[in-house]
């Protein structure tokens, strides 16, 4: 392993396995196992050009250059912290396009998160790990895609990684130390390679669609075989200071292809509250995916029921602001205090907060986000 980062321009169309050939040369990458493992990020159900996962054209590229190379046993696998039931994975890789991957005959794509994964036990600073048993048989090749975090900054490589765990431990890893848990996994797992997809990415309140991220069209591939000296290329094409990010250490890194000065952008940098007009959505440093996952699905339900969507407006119409809080330990001063306003907690890890301060509370881990609707609607209800 060695910290040099390779950087190529690519734009959707110009991605094939010449483009993949050209960014690992640039790094003189060669694998040593006769198996491949992709690891993509499929978060949620978005197209490639949203950003926030990432794009089927440069998973393709990838296993495009493997079979070149005579790699015939390519397996991609991913475990969606909230798609995990084979119905909902089953809709994912359609939502993401990643269905006609399945259709090649060379290529298998597997969900971690169903219980016939063969799984081993790992020891690390806090404790036991079950993680896939695949990234060690297999040359584990981790793909992100280049994203703000509106918990962690950033999502790149090093987040990335989290998708390997157990729903349970991903959980866990929120209600603990997010930013520590991450920076300790990645002391016990390093990838064989890990290639940034940057074509498309997410700017702003990421790491999700919502109206305070936006997707931004970079067109870049960087790719190394030492996930954090990648991270920090990354960073700092971002246009965020490293040392503020506490779970990626800062290291040297050499870049080669395309310099980073020519490439650098300001990404727009997330906040803790996320506003839907005069909704604002505050999830706390530990809630994790699943809650957030839920709001997407009650807010879409909404926009996308007329009905529904009267009886919001007119909720809206009540109130200045409205605060939906997630996740354990919320800061109240992070919520900014008007005469006119209604405060909502929803989801296990904020009862004790709700109860406290007597607030609207709703159970579930995650809620099930109809009776999410029916919470929040309840008082415009005939
Ligand atoms: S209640 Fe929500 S934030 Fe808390 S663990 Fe469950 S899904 Fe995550």
């Amino acid at each position: 392993m060695n910290n040099i980062v390779g950087i190529i321009n690519s734009t959707i169309e110009e991605c094939s396995y010449k483009k993949i050939k050209e960014l690992l040369e640039l790094i003189n990458y060669k694998p040593k196992k006769n198996k491949l493992f992709l690891k993509p990020n499929l978060v949620t159900d978005e197209p490639g050009e949203s950003g926030v996962i990432t794009h089927p054209k440069v998973i393709e590229s990838i296993c495009d250059y493997f079979l070149d190379l005579g790699y015939d046993n390519i397996v991609i696998g991913e475990g969606s912290a909230f798609f995990y039931k084979p119905h909902h994975w089953e809709y994912i890789l359609k939502s993401c396009n990643y269905e006609y991957l399945k259709k090649r005959s060379e290529i298998k794509i597997l969900n971690l998160e169903e219980k016939n994964i063969d799984r081993e036990i790992y020891h690390w600073k806090y404790g036991k790990l079950k993680l896939p048993k695949i990234i060690n048989t297999h040359e584990y090749i981790n793909i992100p895609t280049m994203k703000t975090h509106y918990q962690t900054q950033v999502s790149l490589g090093c987040k990335n990684q989290k998708g390997l765990l157990l729903l349970k431990d991903k959980k866990m890893f929120h209600k603990k130390n997010l930013n520590d848990y991450i920076l300790e996994l990645n002391k016990i797992l390093k990838p064989d390679l890990t290639i940034m997809d940057a074509i498309y990415c997410i700017e702003g309140n990421g790491p999700a669609k919502n109206p305070m991220s936006h997707s931004l069209e970079l067109n870049l591939l960087l790719a190394s075989t030492n996930t954090i000296a990648l991270d920090n290329a990354c960073c700092e094409i971002m246009g965020f200071d490293i040392e503020k990010i506490p779970y990626i250490p800062k290291v040297k890194f050499q870049s080669k292809g395309v310099a980073i000065e020519k490439v650098k952008t300001n990404f727009k940098h997330p906040t803790w509250i996320t506003y839907f007009d005069n909704i604002g959505r505050y999830m706390a440093e530990k809630a994790c995916s699943g809650c957030q996952i839920a709001h997407s699905q009650m807010m879409r339900k909404i926009n996308f029921t007329e009905e529904l969507n009267k009886k919001l407006d007119n909720l809206k119409n009540r109130y200045q602001n409205i605060y939906l809080i997630y996740g354990e330990n919320p800061d109240l001063s992070e919520i900014p205090l008007v005469d006119d306003i209604k405060i909502m907690c929803l989801g296990n890890c904020v009862k004790k907060f709700a109860k406290k301060n007597n607030f609207p509370w709703i159970s579930g881990c995650p809620p099930d986000y109809h009776k999410m609707i029916a919470f929040l609607l309840e008082e415009v209800m005939e």
